[in-house]
């Protein structure tokens, strides 16, 4: 392709708006462009980036058994009624009517369709396994859109999801893919980790997390110095700046209306939401565990039902907890679930420390003000949920833990039953038994892994692509494009590089060198070729490779063999 030819708008100002730098780099490299919050027209040089990822996550994809198709971005509201998470899902699903009233969505995520499809076209094990995923667009309505595509509220995903006749089938699945998700991104030519998405201490496995390394990452990770243990921490657990010691008021049963969120109960209830709790009931033996988890302002659903997962609790029912066990708590996950709020798992010290808290069931009448931990009911907190810290023993090997950031660009969870047992979709197995299909789900954020790629690599003069996924491999230039002699050694070079099959970018534009070579930079080609003076005196081409900086001077005959 020719420069000429392309739209290529790059910038020498670092844009006001860009909050990251791969938000700056992709803005000023012509790459992206910003349409609103979250939303981005991908230019053609970040098209062609995006292209490549999907095409190495599309080999890798079909290499593991899976087989493309394509589900609507439009969602009608009822099977999202059915799974139960029309409700629950929260202001983060874009929501709309047709002119008949009728509720849809923008799909977040597709668990809902492929398990309705699922259901309709599949009755016997004997289909089993079978692995179906699509790339395409994904809608979110992030309460904080930023950082250009790392959180975009429209971006591109990859979704994969399994079904298979059992548990054991699914961890053979969830290999796969966790394999899989390992040769993508090295393919991509990005340096991750990939972690327990649950907490260190308890290191679940129903649940992993890919994170490309970057210090502006936004997420925590720990890991093992000498051992392969990884893991994402929490945030450490600790009391609001300010807060005061309370005295502690009498417990109090108020009549509350099911809230929809936990702003809706707090403001009903004229408390601050950091005043509410979530107690998460059972353990894997039907016992009640009284978890604690302090509602704050930046919550996170996945962690809670990673954490859910990870210690086999159950979502269970909280008026029947209530009742049973004559706590004065129930589980109130759904006033935390349908909103993206930091979960804060508190260890026993901090549990005991609070004081008139609010806490319940998401039911009407069930909840509590004035919650006094140890006062209204013993705290059994299960394990220590101190988030991990540098230094902290390996869970492992014992071996002093890392920690360092990155950008999740993918995760895949181990699902189970629960999609297929709200959405009813069965299979006969062997003996002649209508069982549910076992399911997990798998992530990658294309877009954001662009873009994480970026934070990974670049230097202060731009990107720095990997050679796998760069937006051309090669940018050729001339030195004098207004120079007969030399635009003419670059066109022949540049029709030679075409037929040789290198992927090359002619930059044929009338420009001084120095606004070539910028741009050259800035965008990130692995290689830049240049014909200058040395080209008409010795026959020798000037290869400069972008990441090491390193130059060399080679004959036109050994150019197309060089760079292949
Ligand atoms: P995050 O924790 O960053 O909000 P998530 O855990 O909500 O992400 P998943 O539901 O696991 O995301 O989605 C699978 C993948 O989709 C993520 O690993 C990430 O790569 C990508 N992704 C999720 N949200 C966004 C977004 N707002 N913009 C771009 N990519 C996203
Ligand atoms: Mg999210
Ligand atoms: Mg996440
Ligand atoms: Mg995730």
């Amino acid at each position: 392709m020719r420069v000429t030819r392309m739209l290529i708008p790059t910038l020498r100002e670092v844009p006001a708006e860009a909050d990251a730098i791969s938000h700056q780099l992709l803005l000023r490299a012509g790459m992206v462009r910003r349409v609103a919050a979250g939303v981005y027209s991908l230019l053609p040089l970040g098209n062609r980036v995006v292209k490549k990822i999907e095409k190495i996550v599309r080999e890798e994809m079909e290499r593991a058994g899976g087989t493309e198709l394509l589900l609507p971005i439009i969602q009608p509201a009822e099977v999202w009624h059915e799974s139960g998470r029309w409700n629950v899902y929260g202001p983060e699903l874009f929501r709309l009517q047709d002119r008949h009233g009728r509720d849809f969505c923008l799909g977040p995520t597709h668990e809902e369709l492929i398990t309705t499809l699922f259901r309709q076209e599949i009755k016997s094990y004997r289909q089993l396994p079978l692995l179906l995923y699509q790339i395409q667009n994904k809608y979110r309505d992030e309460r904080r859109p930023r950082f250009g595509l790392l959180r975009g509220r429209e971006f591109i995903m990859k979704d994969l999801y399994s079904f298979d006749r059992d548990e054991e089938g699914l961890d053979i699945s969830y290999r796969k893919m966790y394999e899989a998700y390992t040769r993508v991104f090295s393919r991509c030519g990005l340096v991750f980790r990939v972690v327990e998405a649950d907490t260190g201490a308890i290191g679940g496995t129903n649940s992993h997390e890919f994170m490309v390394l970057a210090d502006t990452g936004e997420e925590e990770l720990v890991f093992c110095s000498l051992c392969d243990y990884a893991a994402n921490t929490e945030k450490a657990p600790c009391r609001p700046q300010g807060e005061q010691e309370e005295e502690a008021r009498p417990l109090q049963l108020v009549a509350t209306p099911a809230a929809r969120t936990v702003d809706d109960l707090a403001s009903y209830l004229g408390v601050d939401a950091r005043k509410i709790l979530k107690s998460l009931f059972f353990d894997a033996d039907g016992e009640p565990v009284v978890v604690l988890v302090r509602g704050d302002r930046s919550v996170n659903e996945t962690k809670v039902k990673n954490f859910l997962l990870a210690n086999s609790l159950e979502i269970a029912d909280e008026v029947e907890i209530l009742n049973r066990y004559g706590v004065p708590m129930g589980f109130a996950g759904p006033v935390g679930l349908r909103e993206k709020m930091p979960v804060k798992i508190l260890g026993d010290e901090e549990v005991r420390a609070l004081s008139n808290a609010v806490a319940g069931a998401n039911r009407v009448d069930y909840h509590y003000l004035n919650v006094n931990p140890g006062r209204d009911f013993d705290v059994d907190v299960y394990g220590d949920f101190r988030t991990a810290q540098e230094g902290d023993p390996c869970p492992l090997c014992g071996a002093p833990l890392q920690v360092c950031r990155g950008i999740e660009v993918g995760h895949i969870f181990k699902l189970g039953t629960k999609y297929s047992e709200a959405l009813k979709a069965t299979i006969i197995d062997e003996k002649g038994n209508e069982v549910p299909v076992v399911m997990g789900c798998y992530g990658i954020g294309i877009t954001r892994t662009m873009a994480a790629a970026v934070e990974q690599k670049h230097d202060q003069d731009g990107i720095i692509w990997p050679v796998a996924i760069a937006p051309y491999e090669v940018v050729l230039m001339a030195v004098n494009q207004g120079d007969a002699l030399h635009a003419r050694y670059a066109e022949e070079l540049y029709r030679e590089f075409l037929q040789a099959g290198i992927d090359v970018i002619y930059d044929d534009r009338l420009e001084r060198p120095g606004v070539k070579f910028k741009d050259a930079d800035l965008i990130g080609y692995p290689a830049r070729v240049v014909i200058g003076k040395k080209m008409v005196s010795e026959g020798l081409l000037e290869i400069k490779w972008r990441e090491t900086g390193e130059t060399v001077l080679k004959k036109r005959s050994e150019a197309v063999e060089y760079l292949r």
